[in-house]
């Protein structure tokens, strides 16, 4: 294996590692999610910045002995710094992080894509906070696979009335009509939910983002993607347990 490597990629996760270094978790385009040792980042000046949210192409050394990455140089395309300065923009950019941490797949690719542009959206559009939060999860589902047309239950294949209520079912991990439900108390799309999220899923991020909503629907929707979120997440997302979001 090549031992001077370079790819595309976003820090997700930073921790101290020793006296003086930091061990980061990289969202990688060609490996995956990879642990990179940054040398000396925590003490000295010199040292390569790279800290969470920053999207760039990282050079790495490999040590196929312990199997770990090295940060050798980061050139950055962007920092998104401006996402720590507001708290709730920073818990957003570390929800978004935290979820693909926990659901990372086969599709790196797609994810760090996907995550590239919500952290652009966030910093340059952070009025629009909860519109990218929606549209980040609704766009993950369909990067994992998961997502389902809703305009007929996957399960039993019968067309929804227009003004039907959507439900949920835990055993076909998808929304579903009300007979085909098994989760009543929790995950219901009222109609119009539905539309929205239909009508947005032919679109691009930034174009879906600048589709408005009342305040009420805002607020409905949001707590139903967050509630998906941590459904299709395997544990309890920290993120989203501070209230913050
Ligand atoms: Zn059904």
């Amino acid at each position: 294996m090549e031992r001077n490597i370079t790819t595309l990629g976003i820090v997700l996760h930073s921790q101290r590692w020793g006296q003086a270094n930091r061990r980061l978790k990289v969202l990688s385009v060609d490996l995956g999610i990879i642990d990179v040792v940054s040398y000396g980042a925590q003490k000295s000046h010199k040292a390569v910045k790279a800290e969470v949210f920053c999207d760039g192409h990282f050079f790495l050394y490999h040590n196929p002995v312990k199997g770990d990455y090295t940060l050798k140089d980061l050139k950055s395309i962007a920092g998104h710094e401006e996402l720590r300065e507001d708290l709730a923009l920073n818990y957003t950019g570390l929800f978004f992080c935290e979820i693909l941490l926990k659901v990372h797949g086969a599709e790196s690719g797609r994810e760090y894509a996907l995550l590239s542009k919500a952290l652009d959206l966030l910093t340059f559009a952070a009025e629009r906070r909860a519109l990218i939060l929606i549209q980040y999860i609704h766009r993950l589902s369909d990067v994992l696979g998961i997502r389902v047309s809703l305009d007929r239950c996957p399960c039993c294949d019968r067309l929804y009335d227009t003004d039907e209520i959507v439900y949920f079912s835990s055993v076909f991990g998808s929304q579903c009509c009300e007979q085909c439900a098994n989760l009543e108390r929790t995950l219901i799309l009222p109609p119009g939910a539905r539309r929205y999220l239909t009508v947005t899923m032919a679109m691009e991020f930034e174009e879906a983002v600048g589709v408005d909503l009342n305040e009420a629907a805002l607020k409905r929707i949001k707590a139903y993607m967050l509630g998906y979120a941590q459904y299709f997440c395997p544990s309890q997302l920290a993120t989203l347990a501070s209230g913050l979001l």
